[in-house]
């Protein structure tokens, strides 16, 4: 943020000089071109395809296993493929690394997520399918998802100077939510449903005490995080979801408001982030199933950078 204050600063002392400038040349150049003239030579150059990748080697053997898995099933290019549509000023790189937490996170202009944090989802997943039919396919595929989505929500905002009224976090689960009901609609309910398995735990135990300052975390209280994720899917899609009130994933209570909550999410997306996203490239991505069918075949050694143990 501090950086596009400063940018909108050097923009001010730009507008100066070109108003000094305009004066100079008001003979021989219409407002309207001026204008014209101002704005053409100071718009960001907006380009699709401007999201890079790479998987970083981990020094902890511990995490090479995931390094490995991540090689083989190359979610990184899915999220490249996903995101390329978006028109940005700058290349942003999304990349997974070794960081001594479990997280991620986004800093300009690069989004982290950390091996650590992969594999504690890996091994959070569900053996086999969950009683709530979630496959561990869904659970992981769908957080992931939804994780990488959320940081590219802070990035989007960043980069494009989209202004938020919410909290940041808060905005960002949306982003992730409204790209996880838009590819596809089968793909919507697998995805929605794997991202909501990462709050398994909370399930477990629907009594909880925590001191009040947990209130004044960032991110919102797990659950409430759940239970928006869950809400604005059902506004966006009552028959796809219509099963999650029966099985205690949103309280009935909640239900008359999602479909407005979805609205005011989708009318946002709709002004602030569309207009930055490139059609012909956005109707490619959603033609494709985004979740896989069947688990990728056992690694070969062939896969692995280092010698098979
Ligand atoms: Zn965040």
């Amino acid at each position: 943020m501090r950086r596009l204050a400063a940018a909108a600063l050097a923009c001010g002392a730009v507008v100066v000089a070109c108003f000094a400038r305009g004066q100079a040349q008001a003979q021989t150049q219409t407002p309207e071109q001026a204008w014209s003239n101002f704005l053409g030579n100071n718009r960001p150059d907006l380009q699709p395809n401007r999201i890079r990748i790479e998987y970083l080697e981990p020094s902890n053997k511990e995490l090479l296993p995931v390094y490995w898995v991540m090689l083989r099933r190359r979610p990184l290019q899915r999220i490249r493929e996903i995101f390329s549509p978006l028109r940005l000023p700058v290349e942003l790189t999304v990349r997974t690394k070794e960081c001594g937490m479990s997280n991620a996170w986004y800093q300009r202009p690069t989004i982290t997520i950390c091996y650590e944090y992969l594999r504690e989802m890996q091994s959070s997943a569900p053996k086999e399918t969950s009683p709530d039919g979630i496959t561990p396919l869904d659970a992981i595929v769908g957080q992931f998802l939804y994780t990488a989505s959320h940081e590219m929500g802070h990035a989007v905002f960043d980069l494009l100077n989209v202004p938020v009224f919410g909290p940041p976090e808060a905005d960002a689960d949306e982003f992730a939510v409204h790209v996880l009901m838009s590819i596809g609609k089968q793909d919507a309910r697998r995805l929605i449903m794997g991202a909501a398995y990462m709050y398994k735990d909370y399930f477990k135990n629907p009594t909880i005490t925590v001191p009040v300052t947990a209130f004044a975390d960032i991110h919102g209280a797990p659950m409430q995080r759940m239970y928006n994720l869950m809400c604005l899917a059902y506004g966006a899609d009552p028959d796809l979801f219509s099963d999650v009130v029966e099985k205690g994933y949103l309280p009935r209570s909640r239900i008359p408001a999602c479909k407005r909550e979805w609205g005011e999410v989708n009318y946002a997306f709709e002004q602030l982030i569309y207009p930055y996203v490139d059609k012909k490239m956005l109707n490619d991505v959603l033609a494709k199933s985004w979740v896989p069918y069947r688990a990728p075949p056992p690694p070969r050694s062939s896969d692995l950078s280092s010698p098979a143990q």
